[in-house]
């Protein structure tokens, strides 16, 4: 809880393009830096070869997600390389800011926008690749995705690169430890 002369600890909210890196970045930043509170977004997509359920993701049935969406737990959600749903869990990250934990969220272009409505004070970091070229290195290199849905993503990619100058910061990822100690320093700030 923030006490008068303290700040209230603030919510960064963590974007950018498909395959940027932004997973990796977060895991990372998990390991090294356990003081930083990450949400854990539910989703409707399949869990994933070493992902495990509730630390990576809570991985929910369609059902379970509409129900989620009416009892209006999520900050936000959305409709992800029109493929699966994804959202946040809104009372851990009230419980994360109100004990007065830096609390991070990984989330696409268009949830940033829903939290950036509903909670305007948040600080909204862009993570951009070094280029175009290496965006699609990346997005290729990691072979999970089939043709098509690797199309969707580039589709998305090129739309949420444009989308930098809504951002309050950018950090371009050469290195991942290198992006994730600007995180840091973004989020300690
Ligand atoms: P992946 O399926 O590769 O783990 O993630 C796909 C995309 O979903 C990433 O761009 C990631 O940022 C986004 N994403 C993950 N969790 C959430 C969430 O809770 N809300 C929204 N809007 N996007 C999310």
């Amino acid at each position: 809880m923030s006490s008068p002369g303290t700040p209230p600890t603030r919510l960064t909210v963590l974007a950018g393009p498909t395959a940027v890196g932004k997973g990796t970045v977060t895991a990372w930043l998990r390991e090294h830096h356990p003081e930083i509170w990450i949400s854990v977004s539910v989703t409707t997509r399949a869990r994933r070869p070493g992902e495990v359920d509730g630390v990576h993701y809570r991985f929910v049935s369609d059902d379970e997600f509409d129900a989620l969406v009416e009892a209006e737990e999520l900050l936000e959600w959305a409709v992800v390389h029109k493929n699966a749903r994804y959202g946040t869990p809104r009372q851990p990250v009230l419980e994360a800011l109100a004990a007065g934990r830096p609390a991070l969220l990984e989330i696409d272009l268009q949830g940033a926008r829903q939290v950036r409505m509903r909670m305007p004070e948040a600080r909204f970091v862009f993570l951009a690749p070094p280029s175009w070229d290496e965006l699609v290195r990346r997005l290729v290199g990691r072979g999970t995705e089939t043709p098509d849905e690797r199309e969707r993503r580039l589709e998305t990619a090129r739309a949420e690169l444009a989308a930098e100058t809504e951002f309050d910061a950018t950090i371009v990822n050469h290195t991942i430890p290198a992006a994730v100690e600007e995180l840091v320093e973004l989020i300690r700030s």
